[in-house]
């Protein structure tokens, strides 16, 4: 629940708006057209509802960039522990207890305007730029990028589900892309639907001037592109939400399953390689994310499973996907190996 507070010549008209955030939807906004000074009592008030309506983030004005000093240590320590100890080869423990530390400072709502979560984010796309050309010899290559985008690069293709370039409240105060060399590897880019955690038309934009394809639409037929066979499902969600399945030309079977709400929506699909999985899947919230991914993982039983859509940091604290989640339900008692990635990096799979 938020609240919408709208001050017209100190008449305060408060509305209260249920917001389908889960859904990608804009924040509600406070928006303020005039102080009245004069009436105190009710500008007063406006503050104590403003003070309470703890969703509401923005405002007409743009906030100031609240730079927490306190993290800029730790965010250089979890980077530098994150490379030293990579998905393939690095010790699991130490991975699974940067990740958690990531996972508590990312819960702080106030971290998603830190310059140092900001910079944490940059240099973690540096370093895809730094690797996306390194040519792959072998199996996938698999990035984990912002929220349920991934790049996976093959020694044919590379091709993209959901990209884009940033969380968008960042754009408030600073403009980041993506590195040009990144956006111009990618020779596909699938779009689950149009909700802006998923879709960047500018990026989309610069992806089909360089020659690349974008994949936005729910064809009957099979898609053939560049030797890769694509099926194209349609899951559960407010809008049209298409779950690919992508066959690469090594052999390898990929499911992206966008925004998709519940485990019983998705396709039954066999010898599943690698599901890219968002981690809110809450059976159309029924149940929490931990329950719909061990439903989603027991129906499908992917070799391997990675989660995505943690911490869209457009979405309200509770209605975001944490990284503990993934750790919590990885018992022992899956069908499948999970790894959980921070944005950035990258994990090689071999068969
Ligand atoms: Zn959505
Ligand atoms: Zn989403």
């Amino acid at each position: 629940m938020q609240l919408t507070i709208i001050i017209f010549n100190g008449t305060a008209l408060i509305a209260i708006i249920e917001h389908g955030l889960r859904n990608g939807n804009k924040p509600n906004t406070v928006l303020i057209r005039k102080r009245n000074h004069e009436n105190r009592f009710i500008w007063l008030f406006a503050l104590v509802l403003i003070g309470i309506a703890s969703h509401c983030t923005t405002t007409t004005c743009p906030e100031p960039i609240v730079t927490l000093e306190v993290y800029e240590d730790q965010m250089v320590q979890i980077r530098q522990t994150l490379l030293d100890h990579p998905p393939n080869s690095g010790d699991l423990l130490i991975r699974e207890q940067t990740i958690m530390s990531l996972d508590d400072i990312l819960s702080v709502e106030s971290s998603r305007d830190s310059a140092n979560v900001f910079e944490f984010y940059a240099a973690m796309m540096q370093k895809v730029s730094n690797e996306i050309d390194v040519e792959v010899h072998d199996g996938l290559r698999i990035w984990m990028m912002y929220n349920h985008g991934f790049i996976i690069k093959t020694p044919q293709n590379t091709f993209a589900f959901d990209l884009i370039d940033a969380y968008n409240g960042w754009q408030r105060y600073r403009s980041y892309e993506l590195p040009e060399n990144v956006v111009n590897a990618v020779d596909v880019l699938f779009i689950s639907h149009q909700h802006l955690d998923h879709w960047d038309e500018t990026l989309i934009q610069k992806i089909r001037a360089h020659g690349g394809m974008v994949i936005e639409s729910t064809p009957d037929e099979p898609l053939y592109i560049n030797g890769m066979k694509v099926d194209v499902h349609l899951g559960l969600h407010n809008i049209e939400n298409r779950i690919f399945e992508v066959t690469t030309t090594n052999g390898f079977k990929i499911l992206h399953t966008g925004d998709n709400q519940t485990s019983e929506a998705l396709p039954l699909i066999e010898n599943i390689d690698v599901l890219l999985l968002n981690a809110w899947v809450n059976e159309s919230g029924s149940t929490y994310g931990t329950y719909g991914m061990r439903n989603c993982i027991n129906k499908l039983k992917p070799t391997l499973m990675i989660p995505g859509h943690i911490h869209e940091l457009f979405h309200v604290l509770e209605n975001r996907a944490k990284y503990k989640w993934s750790f919590y339900i990885n018992d022992g008692s899956l069908p499948s190996a999970v790894q959980v990635m921070a944005w950035g990096e990258c994990y090689d799979v071999v068969k």
